[in-house]
């Protein structure tokens, strides 16, 4: 088993130390990771400047990138084989409903699979690391579950995992999920730098606004991990007609 291991919280975080330390022991683990934080960086690539490629004393690579870009320099050539699994993570704080489109944690795993690789992102539902051994286990046992029932071969999937901050015996069983919604996010805030100038901070992300049963705000909210397969296809296919139907009306 070939892992390739990355995140958006930088090579230095927690998350992704304590998931190499759980991980390591499974097959071949390579991190290749951001070298800041890139929260919040979804898909990019860095077209318009170079990349650099590092090695911290504990064996990481980092690159000067975004998560995508980790994950696509180390597949398209760095690595120099293509891994059986890429996992990103685990993330301090929850990627659940609309912030799987803004998620580099997500951006990372989707690099993974858009190549054709089966990928996992993992995040933890409250910031700050608290019971983050926990949620390096239950990333270590549903990996390991995965190869025991063979899913790394065949078809690429994605899955989004979030993992609620409790210790392991506290958290319940798995749950698969669909993507809650949440509320617009909160409004920006502003302040003025000591040059007078005024700056914009995006603000918070907003409350969850869809958190019925089924999603994965409600599960996580019980304490269970929640699983939710993704995919990449962004097209409403039950709006199709309407629109050719608009259309139409409009060129007669
Ligand atoms: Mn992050």
């Amino acid at each position: 088993m070939k892992i390739l291991l990355s995140n958006d919280d930088g090579f230095r975080a927690p998350g992704l130390v304590a998931l190499y330390e759980a991980l390591k022991d499974l097959g071949q683990v390579d991190v290749v990771a951001p070298e800041h934080n890139n929260s919040a960086k979804s898909n990019a690539l860095t077209l318009h400047s170079p990349l650099y490629v590092n090695q911290a004393p504990n064996g990481f690579r980092y690159v000067n990138g975004t998560p995508a870009d980790c994950v696509h320099i180390a597949l398209t050539g760095l690595l120099g084989y293509k891994p059986d699994l890429v996992v990103s993570g685990i993330n301090n704080g929850a990627n659940m409903g609309d912030d799987t489109l803004y998620s580099g944690t997500v951006g990372a795993a989707m690099e993974g699979y858009l190549f054709g690789i089966p990928a996992i992102a993992f995040s933890q539902v409250e910031r700050q690391w608290a019971h983050i051994e926990s949620a390096a286990q239950v990333a270590r046992e549903l990996v390991q579950q995965l190869m025991h029932s063979h899913s790394t071969e065949g078809l690429p999937w994605l899955l989004n995992v979030n993992i609620p901050n409790r210790p392991r015996a506290e958290l319940k069983p798995l749950r698969v999920t669909r993507l809650g919604r949440r509320h617009a996010a909160e409004p920006v805030i502003t302040q003025v730098n000591p040059r007078g100038e005024t700056m914009y901070w995006i603000g918070s992300a907003g409350p969850a606004k869809d958190d019925r049963e089924g999603t994965d705000f409600h599960a996580t909210h019980l304490g269970h991990v929640s699983l939710t397969p993704l995919h990449v296809d962004l097209t409403e296919y039950p709006s199709l007609s309407l629109w050719a139907q608009r259309l139409e009306e409009g060129a007669a």
